[in-house]
C-alpha cells in the first residue's frame, strides 16, 4: 500500500520518501524535496537571503525618510 503525502507547494501528492516536514506558523506542512531544491535556485525565493543584506540599506533609507518627514513638518507649504 502506498500512502502518499500531500505537498502543499505542488498541491498534489508525492511518495513520503521525497517529503520533508516543515514547521510553519499555521502548523506542520509537508513539502517535497524537489520544490525545496527548486526554491533554492529560484531568484524570487533567494531574495529572502539578500533581504538580510539589504536590511541595513533599508534601515538607512527609513531614517532618511524619517528625516525628510521631519523637515517637511518644519516647512508648512500653503495648500
Ligand atoms: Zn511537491
Amino acid at each position: 500500500m502506498t500512502s502518499k503525502v500531500y505537498c502543499y507547494h505542488c498541491m498534489t501528492y508525492h511518495p513520503p520518501e521525497v517529503m520533508r516536514k516543515l514547521q510553519t506558523p499555521r502548523g506542520e506542512r509537508w513539502r517535497c524535496i524537489r520544490s525545496i531544491e527548486a526554491a533554492r535556485n529560484n531568484p524570487d525565493e533567494r531574495d529572502a537571503f539578500g533581504e538580510q543584506q539589504s536590511e541595513l540599506n533599508r534601515a538607512r533609507a527609513r531614517s532618511t525618510q524619517a528625516q525628510r518627514n521631519f523637515e517637511r513638518r518644519q516647512y508648512t507649504p500653503g495648500c
